[in-house]
């Protein structure tokens, strides 16, 4: 029963139990996908499954074992997880050879196997990555290895992907996202609507953006395109304030300046929508009033050239260029396209 409370993921769950029932379950994964899509729970659940004293050929965690209960209260002595800390950027050298390598050395404690968690794998440099190859390649006895990336694997280091089996995670479909929402309390139809529409079929993501500040900030984003012209610098510094907000460390900047680029073209989209005259979701009156003004303004084509633009800032986001150069050039190739 117990891959049940993982929703959207049956195709892996899948083919790891057909690997375990002809003895060919691999001895490091690497998990990619989007975030907020179940790569960590799935990651526990398979933790869970491998740690636990009755496994049978289901391949499913009893979830009333001593090991199971273990991993269930996070103190299970053969289930290491490592991540990068949030204030830094790269993966610290010193978490792989201090942490992970020296635990995953030790016999398992409870004699049966040891499940490591590396969390946030994108982020290894190739000198943590070069620290742990051979480990990878040839683990400890009995010993899993998990790593999570984001959502592309081109993002990983090669000597990494060649040594792992690779496990693809997609995003949910919207109904699955939905019921998750309203299993988590969040009922209100437009609200869903919204929320869909920004999580990309992530319901970690959605359930994440159910925060007032997000809308709060949202409603002024729709208040700036509604005007006679996008002013750079006041946008700028408007969105700048957002993204501080969001705390002190860099990783979290970033998820912010992304999630700003995104609802950007989420509204962008409705904006086209309305121009080509087709209906549009998840929008109070007010605001569709908004983006028809806009649309009126920009057209079709030239709300298409933003959206382009802004799919092109997502990716530099990612690529760890500096936040402000890249909200100004964004802003600077809207307004001369306006
Ligand atoms: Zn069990």
């Amino acid at each position: 029963m117990s891959w049940n409370r993982i929703q959207g993921h049956d195709a892996a769950a899948a083919a790891l139990a057909l690997a375990w029932k002809r003895g060919r379950l691999g001895h490091a994964y690497l998990f990619v996908g989007p975030h907020g899509v179940g790569k960590q729970s799935f990651a526990r659940e398979l933790a869970r499954t491998l740690l636990c004293e009755r496994l049978t050929d289901k391949f499913e965690a009893c979830r009333v074992c001593d090991s199971c209960m273990l991993v269930e209260a996070g103190t299970h002595p053969d289930l290491f997880q490592v991540r990068r800390p949030d204030d830094v950027l790269e993966f610290p050298i010193r978490v792989i050879k201090d942490e992970l390598l020296p635990s995953l050395a030790m016999k398992p404690a409870r004699g049966g196997r040891k499940v490591a968690i590396v969390d946030d794998a994108d982020d290894l440099n190739e000198e943590a990555a070069n620290c742990f190859l051979k480990t990878l390649e040839e683990p400890p006895p009995k010993s899993v290895l998990i790593l999570i990336g984001g959502q592309h694997a081109e993002r990983q280091l090669p000597t990494i992907l060649s040594r792992c089996q690779l496990i693809r995670f997609s995003p949910l479909p919207p109904a699955a996202v939905t019921q998750i929402l309203t299993d988590a309390g969040i009922t209100d139809r437009v609200r869903q609507a919204r929320l869909l529409q920004l999580a990309e079929g992530s319901p970690g993501q959605a359930i994440a953006l159910d925060d007032d500040e997000v809308w709060a900030f949202r409603g002024k984003m729709i208040d700036t395109l509604r005007g006679d012209r996008l002013d750079p610098q006041l946008t700028a510094s408007m969105w700048m304030e957002f993204i501080d907000n969001a705390g002190k460390e860099a990783a979290v900047h970033r998820q912010r300046a992304s999630l700003i680029i995104r609802m950007l073209i989420v509204l962008l989209g409705s904006a086209v929508k309305i121009a080509v005259g087709a209906s549009v979701v998840g929008m109070e009156p007010a605001e569709e009033q908004s983006l028809r003004k806009l649309a009126d303004r920009l057209g079709e084509e030239k709300l298409l050239v933003w959206i382009e633009r802004a799919l092109e800032a997502d990716l530099q986001i990612d690529r760890r260029v500096q936040l402000i150069l890249i909200i100004e050039a964004f802003l600077d190739a809207c307004c001369r396209y306006e």
